[in-house]
């Protein structure tokens, strides 16, 4: 098998931090001579659009992304290259694969070995430290590239490989067991309407917490058994212990891109929950209870992404179609203004782009 390969392509480029999204069309390709050991080239078929590339674009994290910049890191696409001399490659010419945020891993570290990929130290970002999905074609890692169950559609793949994965993984260590609360502010989000439905898979009983009349209706959809605006409700505590019986919910997965979100989670949780932190708002800190975590047993947990199990784990689940994207699709022009509608709130599930032309 071999395919004809362009020298050069489209692409969304940010030159630096904060700077306006160009789209090239004479940005170059690499070529199967030019791949390291161990790195392949991936043409895309797909990219879904999350907020942590736009945190990237933005640049308003503590910790900066390397520019110029293509973003990106839930693609969807064929293996079209791999570079010479890879050795034991678990992956071949015409595969269909998933690029997720955590690009490559040394394997061998302590973090490595015992399943935390996400924190090796020479861990490579798609999208943030290397160049992402936001291109026809993206250079990916032999190691780290994740096989697309046959028959699941990309365009419906493609935010499974980092909405999915993160609220999968975030769930399944929320020691949580069937017919327990979970509260899910972000619900209404790219990861939270991921989130709510990953838990329903658990038989958990979902709070969903997010704004307005379309992300209500997508959540109560998907499964939600409660719904709590955040702009609207008095007293979210108050309203989560009613909801719980008095007690409280057993977790909280907190994918909110905003500290508000995590501020009352000490308080609405019963004794012995747990609180998984997911989302990322770039400086806010945590201001909670010292006392009632430890009166009350409470477990807090940050929540990273997941490795390559969890990626495989959280495609079969949905390849099954136990768990659905919602999703619009776009094409590739589209993206400042799919940021734009992050930012405003205004986008109800995910946005997935076209990359096929
Ligand atoms: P999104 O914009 O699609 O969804 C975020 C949702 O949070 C929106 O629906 C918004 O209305 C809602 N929200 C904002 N403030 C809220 C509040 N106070 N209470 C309840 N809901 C609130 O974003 P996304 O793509 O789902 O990403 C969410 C966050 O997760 C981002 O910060 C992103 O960087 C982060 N993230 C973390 C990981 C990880 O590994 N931990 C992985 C991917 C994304
Ligand atoms: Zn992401």
């Amino acid at each position: 098998m071999s395919f004809t390969i362009p020298r050069t392509q489209k692409a969304a480029v940010v030159s630096t931090a904060g700077a306006k999204i160009e789209i090239k069309t004479d940005h170059p390709v690499k070529t199967q001579a030019e791949l390291a050991p161990g790195e392949c080239l991936v043409k895309l078929e797909c990219t879904g659009v999350c907020h942590t590339d736009l945190h990237a674009a933005l640049g308003d994290w503590p910790v900066a992304a390397n520019t110029p910049l293509i973003g990106g890191h839930e693609g969807v696409g064929i293996i079209v290259a791999i570079g010479n001399n890879t050795s034991h490659c678990p992956v071949k010419l015409g595969d269909r694969v998933g690029i997720k945020w955590l690009a490559d891993s040394c394997l061998n570290c302590e973090h490595c070995r015992k399943g935390r990929e996400q924190n090796c130290p020479e861990a490579k970002l798609s999208g943030f430290t290397v160049d992402g999905t936001f291109a026809q074609y993206v250079v990916s890692y032999v190691n780290h590239v994740t096989p697309i169950p046959e028959g699941f559609d990309s365009n419906a793949a493609a935010s499974i490989l980092c909405a999915g994965v993160t609220t999968y993984r975030a769930i399944k260590y929320s020691n949580t067991a069937a017919g327990d609360w979970i509260v899910l502010p972000g619900a209404g989000g790219g990861l939270g309407h991921l989130a709510v439905q990953y838990a329903r898979t658990r038989g958990l009983r979902v709070i969903a917490i997010d704004t307005g009349a379309a992300k209500k209706k997508l959540c109560l959809s998907l499964g939600a058994e409660a719904w709590i605006d955040f702009k609207e409700s008095k007293d979210i505590v108050k309203e989560i212990k009613a909801h719980t019986g008095g007690e409280g919910a057993h977790a909280a997965v907190v994918t909110a891109t905003s500290g508000a979100g995590y501020q009352q989670a000490v308080s609405y949780l019963r004794a012995g929950g747990t609180l998984m932190a997911v989302g990322l708002p770039g400086t806010a800190t945590f201001d909670s209870s010292i006392f009632f975590t430890v009166f009350k047993s409470i477990n807090i947990h940050g929540s990273y992404v997941g490795n390559r199990q969890d990626a495989v784990e959280a495609l079969d689940i949905a390849a099954r179609g136990d768990v659905k994207c919602h999703f619009e699709l776009k094409e590739l022009g589209d993206l400042a203004s799919t940021y734009e509608g992050m930012q405003n709130g205004t986008v109800a599930g995910r946005v997935v782009l076209n990359m096929k032309d």
